[in-house]
Formats: C-alpha cells, sequence, structure tokens
C-alpha cells in the first residue's frame, strides 16, 4: 500500500552517532544543540525571531497565552483541521467561533471570517491545510482594518510561501509542529515564529515557567506563570539533522503535487483545487474534489494506493457544542473532498500508477 503519510528519519549512519553524541556529553536538557536547532529554523524561515517548541500544540498554546485569550473571548477559526487548532482554542478559555471555508478550497473563506467579528474576537486562527497557503492577502487587510491578530497554524505548510517567501514571518503568530508525520519531524517538536520581536522574549519566559533562561536562577523574578515547553538537546540534535535534509524532503512533495496538478487536469470525475493568489502550496498532502467519494477511495485501495479525506472536522465534536453553527460549504466540501499520496516516499513509478489507476475511473 502507498501511503498517505510516512516520517521520514535521515539515514541511521548520519544520525545515530549523532544522537549518541549527545545523550553521552551529560547535558541532555536544553542547550547548545537545542538552540543550534533553532538557528536551523530561522534561517531556513528568513526569520530570525523564532522560538522551538515541544509540539505544534505547545506553539499555539503560546500564541494564545501571549494574546492573553482566556474566558470571554472569542477566536474565529475553522472546522476544516487536525484537532489542536481548536481544542488549544478551548483550554484557554476562550470560545471558538466558526467561520465557513471556500468551497473551492476547504480554506477559511475570508468574507465569512469578517461576518464574525464582533468586540469580543481576539484573534484569527488560520490553518494552511495540507500545505495550501490561505488566501492572505485578504487576511493581512481583516487583520490591519480591525487590530484582530492572526495565528497562522502552519502545522502542513513548512516549506510553502506567501508573496515569494517562505511562511512563517508574515502574520504575528506562525505555529509549526514537527510531530512524526509533517514535513519535517523531530519525532515530537514544533516552532514558534514571529513577525513581531517584542514578543520574542515574553514567549521565552512562557516556554519556561516564567523563568528568563537569558538570566541567571537567583536573579529570575517569575511574574507570569509559565509552561514546560521548550525542547531538549536530544529534540535539537534530531531536528539539525533532519534539518540537512529538508529541502530535499519538501522539494520531493512539491514537485509530485505539481506534477499532478497537470497530470489530473480535467480527468472525470475529479475537481482540482485552486492556489491563492501571491501562494504557493507545499503539499504536506494533495487534496483535491471527487465524484462519489466512497467508491473512489475503495477503488484505489484494491489498487494499493491509500486515499481518503484523513481528518474529521472539529466542529461535530462535544467540546465545541456552544460554537455550533450553519457551515453550508464546510458540508459541501466535506463530501467531495479527498487526499492521495503526495509525499517524498512517492517515486516517479508510483505517482504515475496513482494518476494511471485514477484516469481509468471508479
Ligand atoms: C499536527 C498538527 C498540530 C499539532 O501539532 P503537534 O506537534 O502534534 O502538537 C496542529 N495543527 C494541525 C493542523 C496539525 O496537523
Amino acid at each position: 500500500m502507498i501511503p498517505l503519510v510516512k516520517p521520514y528519519i535521515s539515514p541511521k549512519e548520519e544520525l545515530m552517532p549523532e544522537i549518541e553524541k549527545v545523550l553521552y556529553s551529560g547535558y541532555i536538557a536544553e542547550g547548545e544543540a537545542a538552540w543550534a536547532f533553532e538557528d536551523d529554523i530561522r534561517a531556513f524561515l528568513g526569520n530570525d525571531n523564532v522560538l522551538a517548541t515541544q509540539s505544534g500544540t505547545a506553539a499555539l498554546h503560546l500564541a494564545l497565552l501571549q494574546l492573553n485569550i482566556g474566558p470571554g473571548d472569542e477566536v474565529i477559526s475553522t472546522p476544516m483541521t487536525s484537532e489542536p487548532t481548536n481544542t488549544t482554542i478551548a483550554i484557554t478559555g476562550a470560545k471558538v467561533v466558526w467561520a465557513d471555508v471556500d468551497p473551492a478550497t476547504g480554506l477559511l473563506d475570508p468574507a465569512s471570517v469578517r461576518s464574525k467579528i464582533t468586540e469580543k474576537t481576539k484573534a484569527i486562527m488560520l490553518v494552511h491545510y495540507a500545505g495550501m497557503v490561505c488566501d492572505m492577502d485578504e487576511f493581512n487587510k481583516i487583520s490591519k482594518e480591525t487590530g484582530i491578530p492572526v495565528i497562522e497554524d502552519a502545522a502542513h505548510a513548512f516549506g510553502a510561501k506567501y508573496a515569494g517567501r517562505l511562511v512563517g514571518s508574515n502574520s504575528r503568530f506562525t505555529c509549526f509542529s514537527f510531530q512524526a508525520i509533517k514535513h519535517l519531524t523531530t519525532v515530537d517538536g514544533g516552532a514558534i515564529a514571529f513577525n513581531n520581536p517584542d514578543d520574542v522574549v515574553p514567549v521565552r519566559k512562557l516556554r519556561w515557567f516564567g523563568l528568563d533562561k537569558k538570566v541567571s536562577r537567583m536573579e529570575n523574578d517569575v511574574t507570569r506563570a509559565g509552561y514546560k515547553y521548550g525542547i531538549n538537546n536530544l529534540t535539537g540534535i534530531i531536528g539539525s539533522v533532519q534539518m540537512r535534509h529538508i529541502g530535499e524532503v519538501i522539494g520531493r512533495h512539491i514537485e509530485n503535487g505539481k506534477y499532478y496538478d497537470g497530470a489530473l487536469y480535467g480527468v472525470d470525475g475529479v475537481t482540482l483545487v485552486p492556489y491563492y493568489k501571491n501562494t504557493e502550496p507545499s503539499y504536506w498532502l494533495y487534496t483535491m474534489k471527487v465524484e462519489r467519494r466512497d467508491d473512489f477511495c475503495k477503488m484505489m485501495e484494491e489498487a494499493g494506493i491509500a486515499a481518503s479525506p484523513l481528518h474529521h472536522r472539529s466542529d461535530t465534536h462535544s467540546v465545541f457544542a456552544d460554537s455550533k453553527c450553519a457551515l453550508p460549504n464546510m458540508d459541501n466540501w466535506c463530501e467531495s473532498y479527498v487526499h492521495i499520496p503526495c509525499g517524498w516516499w512517492v517515486d516517479g513509478e508510483a505517482r504515475e500508477k496513482i494518476v494511471q489507476t485514477i484516469k481509468k475511473g471508479w
């Protein structure tokens, strides 16, 4: 079976000696190796204001905490995502307010977001689902006009671009996940990138109990209780070795995605997803719409190819019962979207087989 997702792990000969060195170095907590990885992410994104985190969820939580979001506040978000985007909002005590998606892309519709803004709205949470980038021209406009900060959940969008730059310096906060199956994996990990350098120091403190690691323990004064959300040296070294291969890994996702964009265009029963102006996806998964999806997935599975919608819409969970509202475009999108394998493990032969299988019909 050609899988939809698969962890990329650097060659053993390269990774294991580095892991061993750190493990037996006598210093495995957050230190040089963790900071070196953080520098690797900064260099890759072209943004000096980045902090590594224990997970993508921790990155999202830190962004919400830095905005002092809590009970009585509203955060506008999308149900078209993996659960942590919205469970993280819920744990702050704020209310998730759903906006509808664009039925052509499954990504948040700026017009719907605009219509949901109230005086309680404290942030807009965007998800670059499957590596496709939201309509940032419009969202930048909304944020500028209203002063409401945007948090980009870019867990799927490492290596995607907006306005010619990598996603990760446009909005006030951009959160990445380096969990097992994302473009980059450090086993577990994440990062938060800022466009305002003033956010760095307070978030760095929130990442470590409220203490400032750059000041001696004796001179530290905790003014706001923080969390244990940083990374250790083992995560750091794994990340740095993995980063040596990231160009190649993301490059393969993008090359396969672009290939499908061409090869599947006009195929009977398939509707391709358009990408917004000024955006370039990093194709974590390849996303499209198909007629009779259950039949499509069954046909693909019989041919040895995984195909599925992967995530379940988040607005159906009981914990979000108070947020329930009509989302007709989301209903429509959920009936027909599907993912097909597109990652670094899909070679030329596999992707040709995938295209031919789809072209045969179902
Ligand atoms: C993976 C993921 C996260 C959370 O990342 P973790 O590193 O697993 O905490 C957040 N949002 C989305 C959309 C994700 O897919």
